[in-house]
């Protein structure tokens, strides 16, 4: 289903307004076609990637939902929470409590962050006369339900975000012990943007006949960002990244390596280069992680340095650049990079370096996105030489300036009147 209007959803009129001031005027596709099913009860299985729009498209009906319990006397218990929100990290955890605060700006939402880093005093106090919402990380929220500092056995919503990564950062089985915890009885959501066998079968057991809707996680990153490759030499790069950053086009930029350690030296050798640039990576505090952050946002630094697993979901307006100077292993890690790049209907323009160990892994990337990166300059370089044969290259992105030499809990329900039987409700509203 395509809709012009958030209107035409069935969405209140204080969402309405929240969106409005934010500035959206169309639902995205997973938005019109996620949010009529979720007003409605059913549980999802939502295959989409960042920048699809899949935060609101889970919130929205989420607040809409819980506003209509609230106003049938359905509240939070000391401790607990309405609706759970997974999500694998903290940066991911506090992007979308900043979401639900920009949607519920008309409304009367409580919500809680639990995440790891951070002292737990602030967050056992938020949660002592119970939220609407609670935004968690699996291991601090573990940790508070072991403590018995959190109750989750009145929560009605669980929405899991990001299971692939959950599975890649050796979360799943957090994620299980926690599903056991809230009642069977509930509206169950989980999001994805690869489909591994695990997160498959966590979805066959968690969810209740499913809702599927799937965005082409291709479609988004392939087709608007302008993608380019450079052959190198390992020992070019620094030269290159440099050069690059001169051109005032750069603005914004994201530069991606495999490791911390990688990420660590090239904030260092920038600075020689007198380049403000931020690292962002596991190895920090999360305060660390946060201002690294804020001044990248803010434009105090120019270049964010991040490593794949703190960088997934990461959403920052404007990056004008992805520059990936490591290629990853997975090729799904390049699609999650270059797609903070071009985010909401943005353009972008990513720029890939490969010396002559990663040429498999470009390979295997362009293979998932069916199609070769647009070459910059010479060829492969170093011994296992293959011919430029693409072209395409120079386009005003990276080819200037590219250095000199290329131009170019138990499952059962606590019997309380204080909960919403979300299933007894689902069948009257389908019929309506
Ligand atoms: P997400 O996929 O949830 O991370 O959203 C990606 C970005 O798109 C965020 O910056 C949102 O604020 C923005 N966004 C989401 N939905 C819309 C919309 N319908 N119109 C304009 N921007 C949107």
């Amino acid at each position: 289903m395509t809709v012009s209007s958030f209107a035409e959803l069935g969405l209140t009129d204080r969402l309405l307004r929240a969106l409005a001031d934010a500035q959206y005027d169309t639902p995205t596709p997973i938005q019109s076609q996620a949010i009529p099913l979720l007003l409605d009860d059913a549980d999802l299985l939502g295959i989409a990637q960042t920048g699809t729009g899949k935060t609101a498209a889970f919130t929205l009906p989420l607040l809409q939902n819980l506003e209509e319990d609230a106003a049938e006397g359905v509240r939070a218990e000391p401790r607990g929470a309405r609706a759970l929100i997974l999500a694998p990290t903290r940066e991911l955890a506090l992007q979308i409590s900043e979401s639900i605060k920009t949607y519920a700006r008309h409304m009367r939402i409580s919500q809680a962050v639990v995440i790891g880093g951070v002292s737990q005093r602030p967050q056992v106090n938020a949660l002592r006369q119970g939220v609407d919402i609670l935004i968690a990380t699996p291991g601090r929220l573990l940790d508070l339900a072991s403590q018995r500092l959190v109750d989750l056995s009145w929560c009605d919503y669980l929405i899991i975000d990001e299971a692939d990564r959950m599975f890649d950062m050796g979360f799943i089985r957090d994620v299980r012990k926690i599903v056991k915890m809230l009642p069977e009885d509930r509206q169950t959501l989980l999001f994805s943007a690869t489909m591994p066998a695990e997160v498959a079968k966590l979805a066959g057991e968690i969810l209740d006949e499913p809702e599927r809707v799937e965005i082409a996680a291709k479609t988004v990153a392939v087709e608007r960002i302008e993608q380019y490759i450079h052959h190198l030499s390992g020992g070019d790069k620094r030269e290159r990244l440099a050069g690059l950053l001169e051109g005032s086009e750069f603005a914004k930029v994201i530069v991606f390596t495999r490791t911390k350690r990688g990420a660590d030296k090239v904030v260092k050798f920038l600075a020689t280069d007198k380049v403000v640039a931020e690292a962002m990576h596991g190895n920090k505090s999360q305060g660390a992680r946060q201002r690294a952050l804020e001044n990248f946002r803010s434009g105090k630094a120019r270049v964010l340095v991040a490593t794949d697993i703190v960088a997934r979901g990461l959403d920052v307006d404007n990056v004008t650049h992805v520059i990936n100077y490591e290629l990853p292993n997975e090729p799904e890690c390049y699609i999650h990079r270059i797609g903070r790049t071009a985010r909401a209907g943005a353009e972008g323009i990513a720029i890939s370096f490969c010396d002559p160990t990663e040429r498999t892994m470009l390979r295997d990337i362009e293979r998932l996105i069916k199609r070769p990166l647009d070459l910059v300059g010479d060829g492969p370089v170093g011994p296992d030489e293959k011919p430029a044969k693409r072209g395409g290259g120079n386009r005003g992105q990276g080819g200037r300036r590219s250095g000199g030499a290329n131009n170019d809990n138990g499952n059962k329900r606590p019997a309380s009147a204080n909960r919403k039987r979300r299933r007894t409700r689902r069948p009257e509203r389908r019929a309506a």
